[in-house]
């Protein structure tokens, strides 16, 4: 398959743009593969391309009830970042930025990585505490942070109420200056072009609706397009892993599936040119090429398989932006939808070899699952060609649960609907 680069849009443009190839292929299922990775969002597509590029591991299918891209990671903010401060946060996502830095380059594809930074607004003193300490967690592991003055604020983003007076003064800021955006569909297919050029084969409408089993152990997967066996079967559909795993007899897992709203404003000129999230509710803006305001805020708070939300979180997010940027308010929301997360007890993931013989998890995303698409495909990779976790995800297991062993970044205890 050709290279993508300068010389080839010239020379596409001159003849019509009759040459472009299909980014991936579209092949029949095989009987057999080595791997098959059940889910096409970014998780399973760099899942399958660093089984293939890290560990030569090249038999590999990537099964997809629908279209990739069809899932949350079409549907999301974009915003990357590695701003944690627990330890096994921190570096797993500090990992996932570096990728993010090479990505491009790495696939021959413009994922759009744009590092226009990360600012979370802090309201109160003892938040102003909380972020610095965070800022400091993050330098210590290996990450950028920096301290912003209401003054500092006030010059980056010219648009926000930093004034005495405003319904939720703002004490100061923690910028990620490395942090920032990436265009979301580009992922999904950099990593599909990138895996079907090593031999992966990508199979869409290939819903999964069953497992094969000898015994415990998991040996394939009934799907739409017939059964197909494989050594190993690796599990990455976000906000569908409760149903998935029903269907291999497991009913109870820590997480629960939850809907996230998104929006997006009509466009206007250069607002804001960095990622801005407010401190004192749950909101974060950033502007698109197009120039819409991206925007998003809490999860609707219920359990629900739905891809639509809810008036009351619209209405909770319209007030949060107006109180923020009240010289925004007239502007006019063109669009919103919505995903179903995969809302783990502790707001950190899963990424895991079982829990059936043959089997291997990744899930627990929350809504911060794309930031960490090419970490979470790197590590899960190396979890199923090793059959053991990577120290990065070694956290992440499943039994965590079990022992108390946590990784409750918020501290909020064991309730989804809070991380
Ligand atoms: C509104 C919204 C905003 C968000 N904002 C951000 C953000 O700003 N930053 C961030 O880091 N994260 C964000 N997220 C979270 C992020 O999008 C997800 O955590 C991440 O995309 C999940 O991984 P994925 O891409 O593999 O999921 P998905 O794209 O959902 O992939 C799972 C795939 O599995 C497929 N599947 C399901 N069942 C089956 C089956 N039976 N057989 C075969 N295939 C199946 C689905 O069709 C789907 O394509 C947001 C999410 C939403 C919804």
């Amino acid at each position: 398959m050709a290279e993508y680069s300068a010389l080839a849009l010239l020379k596409n443009a001159l003849t019509g743009n009759r040459d472009w190839k299909p980014a991936w292929r579209k092949p029949e299922p095989k009987p057999e593969y080595d791997v098959v990775v059940v889910g096409g969002g970014g998780h399973g597509l760099a899942t399958a391309y660093y089984l293939a590029r890290e560990h030569g591991i090249t038999n590999v299918a990537v099964v997809e009830k629908g279209w990739l891209g069809s899932g949350n990671v079409g549907r999301n903010t974009t915003i990357v970042r590695s701003n944690y401060m627990l330890p096994a946060n921190v570096r797993f996502y500090e990992h996932s930025m570096k990728l993010w830095e090479n990505l491009s380059h790495e696939l021959n594809y413009n994922v759009m990585f744009s590092q226009r930074g990360i600012l979370n607004l802090a309201h109160t003193p003892s938040q102003a505490d909380d972020f610095i300490r965070r800022g400091n967690a993050m330098l210590h592991d290996g990450a950028d942070a920096v301290w912003l003055t209401p003054a500092e604020i006030a010059k980056k983003v010219p648009g926000l109420d930093v004034s005495a007076k405003a319904r939720f003064p703002i004490v100061g800021g923690l910028l990620q200056p490395r942090a920032g955006t990436a265009r979301h569909d580009a992922v999904a297919w950099g990593y599909a072009r990138g895996a079907d050029r090593l031999g992966v084969d990508i199979l869409e409408n290939c819903e999964v609706t069953g497992f094969l089993r000898e015994g415990e152990r998991v040996t394939g997967v009934a799907t739409a397009r017939g059964e197909i066996r494989a050594k190993k079967v690796a599990i990455a559909v976000a906000g569908s892993t409760g149903r998935v795993m029903k269907l291999a007899g497991i009913d109870r897992l820590p997480i629960e599936s939850h809907v996230l709203q998104a929006f997006v404003s009509e466009s206007l000129k250069p607002v804001i040119d960095t990622v801005v999230t407010f401190g004192a509710g749950h909101l974060y803006v950033s502007q698109s090429d197009k120039g819409g305001l991206v925007f998003g805020g809490d999860i609707d708070g219920y359990n629900s398989y739905a891809q639509r939300g809810n008036l009351p979180v619209v209405e909770e997010v319209m007030s949060e932006m107006a109180s923020l940027f009240p010289g925004l308010a007239p502007v006019r929301l063109l669009r919103s939808w919505g995903g179903i997360m995969d809302m783990s007890m502790d707001g950190s993931p899963i990424i895991t070899t079982g829990p059936l013989p043959g089997m291997f998890l990744n899930s627990g995303w929350c809504y911060g699952g794309f930031k960490a698409t090419p970490a979470s495909g790197w590590c899960f990779a190396w979890t199923i060609a090793k059959d053991a976790p990577h120290p990065l995800n070694a956290a992440f297991t499943l039994d965590r649960f079990h022992r108390g062993a946590v990784i409750d970044e918020k501290g909020q205890g064991a309730t989804p609907r809070l991380h």
